[in-house]
């Protein structure tokens, strides 16, 4: 396998069990665990299936895997073919308005953060600050003391994990503690497995075009009236400090929501790409958008074919997932949602010569995605024909048509596996052509983005190569480097050089091929104006994102990622 130091580290600090005997396991051997495991599914699926067949899809899987072509989320990775086997990375978690209900979604959560899942609650159905308490006579605290109880047991689990469940509270814009929750995260340090997003809803929306009011309620009862812009400043005001909270359009959500009748959707997964209903679970899976590129052209027949392949994957891995709470696994079982997305595309958009920030790569964007979307879709048609639909097919909105899969494609951050597969995270421009990023809690690498390396080395001569280099080393980024020509600088755009409005018109291309939700950080650089974010919010809504999330650099404790190289 062609690994990089990045990913061998990762993979030999985290990922890597300890066998019977005591010893590790090779990186050889937990790609031959996953892929064995997950090629077992196909048995259970159909006992007639000989031994010769089982295996010669594990070796297809193990292909697959092992050319860095497709990687399944980390749990996966991690566990599948081990006792723990539970395999999604996300999570969706009701919260009662009860001490009882409140509790009890505290042990679930632990229960999921333990196998490293990531959960997302929504704590919009408690009341509000200063309600009365019936049976104590008292009144009640309102949410946000208890969201800093999860966040107190999600701490005390995650010294003893080796993936730390991230977990986000979202809040609904008319829910009456609204603006305190807004400004939850404004002191550096708090909260700190958690991250916020509100949940704004097209009366908000509406309320905000025409400047005008809209009601703060609960339970039926109107506790206040705000001004929309009001509301809306402040959580710009607050996104642009530290980058929280993020913003989620909750109609949007709802719109995309496979089975109504089962429920609302009130929440997301941590990163915000995966809408669940509440105990609902999904496992997701990346496609290297890097590695589908041949001779300079997109090579759609390897890439159908991977599609088709990461399908069957992910849909084997909901019959081998074991998960801490029936509940959820009857969800899953009933819904079995699975989330295929894409890494590497800004690699892509450097080995195709298209600059990110270009209509042709906006255009292209929505090329792919609707490829791998229509084929996704086509694949779990054609597997619900042999294995069965997804049981609550009746009452979805697919009554009548054949489907496995309740969701197909999701488009995750990939923050882990695109490092193992040494490509871009998920849809993100590159951070920077050099940059400095820390892979675990205490280890950190200066890495250079292999595509513009090679570029370099087949285009120029040794000497105008190092001073080069020794300036991107230095900033990050070309565009202030001199003697470089323009069609470079084009190409080899980072995040810092594209303006926001590229960032959103990106997301937004891939959002409309996508039946789940799109994962995508606005990194903004330290300069950037609340004007900025307020204008990226705005255009997320009006180009049909289901969420918007921004970070400007520098405002945090520590930031994960810097610009060039360090020391
Ligand atoms: N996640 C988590 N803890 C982490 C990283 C991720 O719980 O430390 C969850 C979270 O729900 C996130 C999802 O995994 O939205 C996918 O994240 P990512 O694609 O970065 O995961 P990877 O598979 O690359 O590790």
């Amino acid at each position: 396998m062609r690994l990089s130091e990045t990913a061998k580290i990762i993979l030999e600090r985290r990922y890597l069990r300890k066998k019977a005997d005591g010893s590790r396991e090779t990186i050889e051997e937990l790609f031959y665990r996953v892929s064995n495991a997950v090629a077992a599914a196909e048995k259970m699926i159909n006992p007639q299936l000989s031994s010769t067949q089982v295996n010669k899809i594990r070796d297809t899987f193990l292909q697959m895997l092992t050319s860095l072509d497709f990687l399944p989320n980390s749990p996966t990775l991690m566990n599948a073919g081990t006792k723990l086997g539970q395999l999604a990375a996300c999570f969706v978690l009701p919260v009662e308005d009860s001490i009882e209900g409140i509790f009890n979604a505290v042990k679930e959560a632990a229960l999921i953060q333990k196998s490293g899942g990531g959960t997302g609650f929504s704590f919009s159905r408690i009341r509000p600050k200063g309600a009365p308490v019936t049976s104590t006579g008292g009144i009640a605290s309102g949410p946000l003391p208890f969201i800093k109880v999860f966040d107190s047991a999600a701490e005390a689990i995650r010294q003893g994990s080796a993936r730390s469940g991230a977990n986000i509270a979202v809040l609904r814009v008319d829910h009456p503690d609204i603006k305190e929750f807004i400004s939850l995260k404004s002191k550096p340090g708090t909260l700190r497995n958690f991250n916020i997003s509100v949940g704004l809803t097209k009366e908000f929306m509406e309320a905000l075009e025409n400047d005008g009011f809209y009601n703060l309620h609960f339970n039926g009862k109107v506790y206040n009236r705000f001004k929309a812009w009001d509301v809306f400043s402040l959580i710009v005001e607050h996104a642009w400090s530290n980058g929280e909270p993020g913003i989620i359009f909750l109609d949007r959500l709802n719109e995309g929501n496979p089975t109504p009748a089962l429920g609302e959707i009130e929440a997301t997964n941590p990163c915000a790409e995966q809408p669940l209903l509440p105990y609902e679970a999904c496992n997701l899976g990346s496609i290297n958008l890097s590695n589908m590129v041949r001779n300079g052209q997109v090579d759609w027949g390897h890439l159908a074919e991977t599609v088709e392949w990461s399908v069957r994957f992910l849909d084997n891995v909901i019959e081998i997932n074991k998960f801490p709470l029936k509940k959820i696994t009857e969800m899953v079982q009933s819904n079995r949602k699975i989330g295929l997305g894409v890494m590497g595309w800004a690699d892509m958009l450097f080995k195709l010569r298209l600059p990110y920030n270009s209509n042709q790569a906006v255009e292209l964007a929505e090329k792919v995605m609707a490829f791998i979307q229509e084929k996704a879709h086509a694949v779990s048609s054609a597997l619900a024909e042999k294995r069965g639909d997804f049981p609550n097919i009746d009452i979805s909105v697919y009554r009548g048509q054949r489907r496995r899969n309740a969701t197909c494609t999701t488009i995750a951050p990939t923050g882990t596996i695109s490092m193992i597969a040494g490509t871009s995270p998920g849809i993100e421009p590159v951070f920077a052509l050099v940059q400095t990023r820390r892979i675990l809690d205490d280890y950190a690498v200066t890495q250079m983005n292999p595509v513009f390396e090679k570029y370099l080395t087949e285009n120029f001569e040794r000497t105008t190569r190092d001073r080069i280099l020794q300036e991107v080393k230095r900033r990050g980024s070309l565009q202030q480097v001199e003697g470089v020509p323009e069609e470079m600088k084009r190409v080899f755009v980072t995040a810092w050089d594209i303006s926001p409005e590229w960032h959103v018109r990106m997301q937004a291309a891939f959002q409309a091929h996508c039946d789940n939700a799109v994962s995508k950080t606005i990194n903004l650089r330290p300069t950037a104006t609340k004007e900025e974010v307020r204008k990226a919010f705005l255009m997320a809504y009006h180009l049909g994102c289901k969420g918007c999330t921004v970070y400007r650099a520098g405002t945090r404790e520590e930031d994960v990622v810097v610009p060039g190289a360090c020391c």
